[in-house]
Order: C-alpha cells, then structure tokens, then sequence
C-alpha cells in the first residue's frame, strides 16, 4: 500500500483527452508531435496511457471533465471542445491552440414545422432541453426570450418527441440526427472545435516545460491545414 502509484512517480506532462471523436482525431495530431499512446484506449481498461514520449503521457476522463483535471492542474494539458470549454467557464484556462477538429454547430432545433420565430414574436415560454444549461441560458436572455431550462445528460433529441421540451439545444454537424427524430435547427449558437488547453498557472510558472509540446501540436495542425487532409 506504501507504494508510490505511477501518477505520484509522474514527472513528465499529462494530456487529458476524452475516448471516443476527441481522440481518435487528435491522435494525428500527437502523432505529427511524435507522440503515439502505448495502449488503445477504446480497448483497454486503462485510463493512465503512457506514451513512446517518456516524459508524456496521456490520461483518458469525460470529455466534460477534461476542464476540471486541466483546471485543477491534475492534467497539465487538454483538448476539450470549445462547448465544454464556455459551458465550463471560468478563468483558469488558456487557450493556445485551435485544433481545428471535432468541428460542428451548437444551435437551436424545434420539431419540423414548428413556427419558431412566431413563438418568440408572441413571448411565449419555451421549454428547451440541454445539457449546455449555461450557455443557452446565456443565449435566451440575449435575446430576451424567456425559457424553461430542462438539463439533460444526454440524447437532446428525445426531449420534443416526448412532450419533455419544446426546442432544444444541441451540437449539429450533419444535422442526420435532427433530420431522423424529424427536428430542424432553426438557430446558431456558436461554431465549435476542439482547443488545446493549459493550466493557466502552470503557462505562468513552467512555460518553458510546455512550450514545446504546445508548439509541436500548433505545427502539426497547420501541416494538417496545407495537407487539405480535413474531412
Ligand atoms: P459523453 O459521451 O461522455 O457524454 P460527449 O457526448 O460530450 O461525452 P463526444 O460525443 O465524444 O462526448 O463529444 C466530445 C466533443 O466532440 C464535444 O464536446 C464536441 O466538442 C464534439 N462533438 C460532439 N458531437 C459532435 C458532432 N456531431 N460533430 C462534431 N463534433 C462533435
Ligand atoms: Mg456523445
């Protein structure tokens, strides 16, 4: 029991990514940097991964939780995307780089045919399900509208088709899903991507530790860029 665990022996750098779209298009990205995990996450049990860098590894946790173990300085970096990031909030974070991945739209949807505008021209009370509670919070009362906020966790969609909510608030990129459960976007909220983020802290006090890492990522999304290899 008295043996160190690896995260306390741990020197090096910890990224913090989520499994799933975030990592498998920010894997490129590492690897351009040099760095290629040593274990499959989407096969393996284990959330420490260690890399063919040394000095950096790589912890796997909830795309919404990557702010917090960056924050908090658990992780030393992170890639989130710029929806977790604002509904996050706060000030701890820096953000250098733009990954340009895991690009979509948050926006507004409503059951096909329903008259949206018309809604809001009369002031009537919508009921809008989200798991981005803050944000379209935000974006309501920007606009003037009044809104009931349901938070959900997850399959936004469902909401209007079962009475629950009368729009939602949701991540669009396609728009297959919306188009299948018979919803349309009827409103943009802010264009997403995924961000490299820093403790802001650790940027202050042990830049020259992370600088090179940053920049390695920095140079491989714009060699991405010129490749025109984006989808
Ligand atoms: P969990 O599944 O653990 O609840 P999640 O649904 O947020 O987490 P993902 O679906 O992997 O996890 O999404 C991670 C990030 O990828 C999102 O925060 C968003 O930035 C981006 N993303 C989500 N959906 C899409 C999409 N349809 N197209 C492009 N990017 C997306
Ligand atoms: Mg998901």
């Amino acid at each position: 029991m008295s043996e160190l665990s690896p995260i306390e022996n741990f020197h090096g750098i910890t990224l913090a990514l989520s499994k799933g779209r975030i990592f498998g298009e920010t894997l490129p990205l590492l690897a351009r940097a040099g760095i290629q995990p040593l274990v499959d996450p989407e096969t393996s049990r284990q959330l420490i991964l260690p890399t063919s860098r040394a000095d950096i590894r790589l912890v796997i946790v909830r795309a919404s939780d990557v702010p917090t173990y960056v924050e908090r300085g658990a992780a030393d970096l992170g890639v989130a995307g710029l929806d977790v990031l604002m509904e996050h909030g706060g000030t701890g974070l820096h953000q250098p780089v733009d990954l340009r991945i895991a690009c979509c739209r948050l926006m507004v949807a409503v059951p096909q045919g329903f008259d949206y505008d018309g809604a809001i021209r009369r002031g009537a009370r919508l009921r809008v399900a989200t798991k981005y509670a803050n944000l379209a919070r935000a974006h309501f009362a920007a606009k003037g509208v009044h809104v009931d906020l349901i938070k959900l966790y997850g399959s936004m969609e469902l909401a209007p088709l079962t009475g629950l909510a009368d729009a939602i608030v949701d991540l669009v990129s396609s728009g297959n899903t919306l188009k299948a459960n018979h919803l349309e976007a009827v409103e943009p909220i802010a264009d997403i991507s995924s961000r490299l983020v820093v403790n802001a802290a650790a940027w202050k006090l042990h830049r020259a530790r992370l600088e090179p890492l940053v920049n390695a990522v920095e140079q491989g999304v714009r060699e991405f860029q010129r490749g025109g290899s984006g989808s």
